[in-house]
C-alpha cells in the first residue's frame, strides 16, 4: 500500500490521519477509526496495528485522534464526520464512553456497523461488538504485582508471612472510561483481605474508586495529586510504601512526585513500589532500572488483529468470533466480546516477554 508520507504528518497533527491505498477520503471502502489520544503510545501503536491490518484487506482507513482536552467532544464530532463521510464500519476506542450515543444511533440509522474497541462504548443498543482485553486481570495483576513489591505474597502469589503493615496509596483512571471501574473492582477484589487485616494502610483514606480517579489519565494530574497526598499525609515523616496506579503515564508521572519529594530515586534506596499498565517503553526503562515494579503487558497487535477480523467479518456478512464466558452488559445491552489475555511484566520478565515477542526492541528500553 502507498503512503503519502508529508500529507499523513500534517493531517495527523491536526488528529486526522487517512490512511489510503488510493482515492479520495471517506465514503465507500472506508473503515472510520476513532482512537483517543496520542499522548500515550499504546494508542498509537492501536491506530497503527488497524491501519496496516485493514490496508491490508483492501481497505481506506479514517484514523483519527480525540487529543486530551475536550477530547469527547472532538471525538463525537469526528465520529458523526465519518458518518456523514459514509464509512463502511466504526471502530471506536471512546474517550468518553457514554458520551457517542447520538452518533451511535445514526450510525445505526446508515447501517453503519460498530465495533468498540478496547473501551465498551455504555448507554447505547447501537453497539454491536466489543473486543477488549481481560481488564478485570489487569487489575488482579496490579494489586498482585503491588504485593509482591511489597513482600507479602511471593513471585507465586503465595503469603510470606510478611503482614507490613504497609502505607499504600491508590489511583483509579479516568471516570469517563468503563475499564476504570473493571480495573478497580480487580485491584480492589484483590487488595480487601489485606486492608481489612491490616496488612495494608491507606492513610489518606480514599478507598474509592471516585476519590482515587484521575481525569483523563493524564500524567499531570497523577503527579499534582500524587504531591498533596505527600503534603497532607506524609509531611510528618510517615513512609508510604507502595502506590497502585493503573496506567503507566500516570505511574511515571506519580514516581516524578515521590522522586520530588525526596524518596528513591529507585525502589532500592526507598522508592515506593509503583505498578503500571500497557508496558510503554519509558516505563519498561524504569523497570529495567529498578524505579518502577511492574507493568502489565497488553499486545496491541493481538486486539487490532481481532478486531480487524471482527470488521471483516460484518463487511464480507458474516459475524465475528465471540467469547462463552466473558459478557459485558453496557447499560442498553450485553455487548457480544471478545477478550484477550495479558501478562504482568516484571524486571526479570523484560527480555522474554516483550522483546522476544518483538513488541519493543532492545534499543527502544535501552537502560541510562
Ligand atoms: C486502556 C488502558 C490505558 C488507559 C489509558 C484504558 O482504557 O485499557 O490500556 O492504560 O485507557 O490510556
Amino acid at each position: 500500500m502507498r503512503r503519502v508520507a508529508a500529507t499523513a504528518a500534517v493531517l495527523a497533527s491536526a488528529g486526522v490521519l487517512t490512511l489510503s491505498g488510493c482515492g479520495a477520503l471517506g465514503g465507500e471502502d472506508t473503515i472510520g477509526v476513532a482512537m483517543p489520544t496520542e499522548t500515550s503510545e499504546r494508542w498509537i501503536a492501536d491506530g497503527a496495528a488497524l491501519s496496516d491490518g485493514l490496508q491490508e484487506a483492501g481497505y481506506e482507513v479514517d484514523l483519527r485522534y480525540a487529543g486530551d482536552e475536550g477530547g469527547g467532544y472532538r471525538q463525537a464530532d469526528q465520529v458523526q464526520e465519518m458518518i456523514d463521510d459514509g464509512v463502511e464500519l466504526l471502530i471506536v476506542a471512546a474517550v468518553d464512553g457514554a458520551g457517542l450515543g447520538e452518533q451511535l444511533a445514526a450510525a445505526a440509522e446508515a447501517g453503519i456497523p460498530v465495533i468498540a474497541y478496547d473501551r465498551l462504548l455504555l448507554e447505547s443498543e447501537h453497539v454491536d461488538h466489543y473486543v477488549t482485553f481481560d481488564n478485570y486481570a489487569v487489575g488482579v495483576a496490579q494489586a498482585t504485582a503491588l504485593l509482591q513489591g511489597l513482600g507479602v505474597v511471593d513471585e507465586q502469589g503465595e503469603l510470606t508471612g510478611d503482614t507490613g503493615p504497609y502505607d499504600v496509596e491508590l489511583f483509579a483512571g479516568s471516570p469517563d472510561d468503563n475499564n476504570t471501574f473493571i480495573f478497580w473492582q480487580g485491584a480492589m477484589d484483590t487488595l480487601q483481605p489485606y486492608l481489612d487485616d491490616g496488612t495494608l494502610r491507606v492513610p489518606s483514606s480514599l478507598t474509592d474508586v471516585g476519590a482515587a480517579s484521575t481525569q483523563q489519565w493524564l500524567a499531570e494530574n497523577a503527579r499534582e495529586r500524587m504531591a498533596v497526598l505527600l503534603q497532607s499525609h506524609y509531611d510528618d515523616g510517615s513512609e508510604l510504601d507502595g502506590v497502585l496506579s493503573p496506567y503507566d503515564g500516570m505511574s511515571r508521572g506519580i514516581i516524578e512526585a515521590l522522586q520530588l519529594w525526596g524518596l528513591g530515586p529507585s525502589l532500592a534506596d526507598g522508592l515506593p513500589v509503583v505498578t503500571g499498565q500497557d508496558a510503554e517503553a519509558d516505563s519498561v526503562a524504569l523497570i529495567r532500572d529498578g524505579v518502577q515494579q511492574s507493568t502489565v503487558f497488553k499486545d496491541t497487535r493481538v486486539l487490532a488483529d481481532s478486531a480487524v477480523d471482527a470488521a471483516l467479518a460484518y463487511l464480507e456478512g458474516g459475524q465475528p468470533e465471540v467469547d462463552d464466558t466473558t459478557t459485558y452488559d453496557n447499560g442498553a445491552k450485553v455487548v457480544p466480546t471478545l477478550t484477550i489475555d495479558v501478562e504482568v511484566v516484571l524486571r526479570d520478565d523484560i527480555d522474554e516477554v516483550l522483546v522476544d515477542s518483538g513488541y519493543l526492541t532492545a534499543a527502544e528500553i535501552a537502560a541510562d
